[in-house]
């Protein structure tokens, strides 16, 4: 049976909440320069199903629900902010869910047992197994294994991923020239790039090695138009994916007593570190306006420690 009415409350709550969800000014960034620094605070959407998991997810979600589905199963490692969102955003909207985890200790950190306590049943498997996670006979056979479940990708990278994504572009004003966010999949980041008007330059931000490749992964996303108004940097990596260094700690330290925003230790933080480096090294227009995204994932700050 299809129920038309609680397929469109996913779209549109997410829409709604939106329009709820605060623009922070960072005074003290702006210093003797005339440029303004903003923040928006997707984080503050929900503790859990944080900032860009949640946009990523909706119409996945939605499409299960029209599609008949009752299960839904998705792939993450042991710190995956995608798959504790997923596990919350399927008890929210009534799917059972089942989550394939990178490793054989399913249980080992905090956000796996908020993914039980979610009540998604989780799945180990080996390194090499879990490098199958987008390859089509793989799929077929996990689909037999769990009954067909509504399958989404690793991070909600897939093109419903990207529509969602789309919405948070509504939520930017004109007047900012340059939007930054972090990029991990580019999931977010093309879908923003895709609505956005030429005129604001759009700078991801990669917290891996080599996260420059992303480039050319999201043009195919985006029309001609588009491809030169946007880049992607990797040099903030701080060592790599999850890791992070006594100054990036402290940076994050420093920044939340003056803001009193928390950042996270593998997006936000190292993003938010690299665009201070930017604007120290003149690399903005005297009045440009930035507006950065959070996209949440605070909740891996505790299962890190
Ligand atoms: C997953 C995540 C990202 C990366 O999003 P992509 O769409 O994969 O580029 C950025 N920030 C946070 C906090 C995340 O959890």
């Amino acid at each position: 049976m299809r129920i038309i009415s609680v397929n469109m409350d996913i779209i549109s709550e997410a829409t709604l909440a939106a329009k709820n969800l605060p623009v922070q000014s960072l005074k003290s960034w702006t210093g003797a320069s005339v440029i303004r620094v903003d923040m928006l605070r997707l984080d503050l959407f929900d503790p859990v199903i944080s900032g860009n998991k949640w946009y990523k997810l909706i119409y996945n979600l939605q499409a299960a629900k029209e599609q008949g589905f009752t299960t839904i199963l998705t792939f993450g490692g042991p710190f995956s902010n995608h798959l504790v969102a997923a596990a919350a955003a399927a008890k929210k909207y009534g799917f059972r869910a089942i989550g394939i985890v990178r490793g054989m200790e399913p249980q080992s950190t905090v956000t796996l047992k908020d993914c039980i306590a979610y009540g998604m049943q989780l799945h180990g498997v080996t390194r090499e197994e879990y490098k199958l996670k987008n390859d089509s006979d793989y799929l077929s056979a996990v689909s037999k294994q769990f009954n067909q479940p509504f399958i989404i990708p690793e991070g909600g990278a897939n093109e419903a991923g990207r529509k969602g994504s789309a919405l948070i572009a509504e939520m930017i004003s004109d007047e900012y020239t340059n939007i930054c966010l972090s990029a991990g999949t580019g999931t977010t980041l093309a879908g923003i790039r895709s609505i956005l008007p030429v005129h604001q330059h759009v700078i991801g931000f990669a917290p891996m090695k080599g996260g420059h490749y992303l480039e050319e992964e999201i043009k195919p996303f985006l029309s001609e138009e588009k491809h030169d108004t946007f880049h992607i940097t990797d040099e903030w990596h701080f060592g790599g994916f999850g890791k992070i260094t006594p100054a990036l700690q402290s940076f994050m330290d420093s920044f939340f007593s003056e803001t009193d925003i928390q950042l996270d230790r593998v997006y936000t933080g190292k993003m938010m570190f690299g665009l201070q480096e930017m604007i120290a090294r003149g690399e903005f227009d005297r009045d440009a306006k930035i507006l950065c995204i959070h996209t949440g994932g605070v909740q891996g700050n505790v299962t890190m420690r």
